[in-house]
């Protein structure tokens, strides 16, 4: 799965040649058309990497960049700035951005840093678009390396735990049973487990993947069917 990009710009040109060269790229585009929409889209659709212009109808790029911030996002943001005193705005609010352009910029300029920005928050796993990658949010499965990250943080599984996480997040909605969980694993572990094993391995995974493991975002349970992986 490509990363998706969230371009909050009011101009129609600047917003649609971007969206263009994005897209030639493989990459999945979002648009906002002012403050206010960038954060309901930033926050509800989790982009993986923001590019914000400072100057927008309503509340400018700095209060957006702000507000991104503190509803939790920690998606790279990239802001356009049209002048260098607004540059100097950019750096010493330390408002939490990624880095910048100023206006105008090349659209080859631009694919480099979005590019290196995916690199430095998703690490190696970002170049594998397209690839046999499971993204969700900022967590990365990457099912050929069995690798597991939040971000770039490497989180290291069990193979059960791994296998358990990839079925689930192969179909992301769909519920499985503990009975159809407990087969699955069946080649890693001892047969004569009952159901129960289930909900341990479903309790370390989410200590070790989820913010607050009492509270998941990504394994889900469906009271009195099984587990399944949050859609996007
Ligand atoms: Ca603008």
């Amino acid at each position: 799965m490509a990363a998706t990009i969230l371009i909050v710009e009011d101009e129609y040109a600047v917003a649609r040649g971007v969206q263009y060269a994005l897209q030639q790229e493989g990459y999945e585009v979002l648009i906002a058309r002012s403050g206010e929409e960038g954060l309901d889209v930033a926050t509800n659709q989790a982009p993986d990497l923001i590019v914000l212009d400072v100057r927008l109808p309503g509340i400018d790029g700095f209060e957006t960049l702000r507000r991104i911030r503190a509803a939790g996002s920690k998606a790279p943001i990239l802001i356009l700035t049209a002048r260098d005193d607004e540059v100097d705005k950019v750096i010493g609010l330390e408002l939490g951005a990624d880095d910048y352009l100023t206006k105008p910029f090349s659209l080859r300029e631009l694919m480099s840093r979005i590019k290196a920005l995916l690199r430095r928050a998703y690490g190696d796993l970002a170049d594998a678009a397209g690839g046999r990658v499971i993204r969700h949010r900022d967590l990365l499965i990457d099912l050929e390396r069995r690798r597991v990250q939040r971000g770039h943080r490497r989180i290291g599984l069990t193979a059960t735990e791994f296998e358990i996480l990839r079925h689930l997040a192969s179909r992301p909605g769909r519920v499985f049973s503990r009975r159809e969980l407990l087969e699955l694993i069946r080649d890693y572990e001892a047969l004569d487990q009952d159901e129960k094993t289930i909900n341990v391995h479903i309790s370390h995974l989410r200590e070790k993947i989820e913010d607050d493991a009492s509270n998941p975002a990504f394994v889900l349970t469906v009271r009195g069917a099984g587990y399944a992986f949050a859609e996007r």
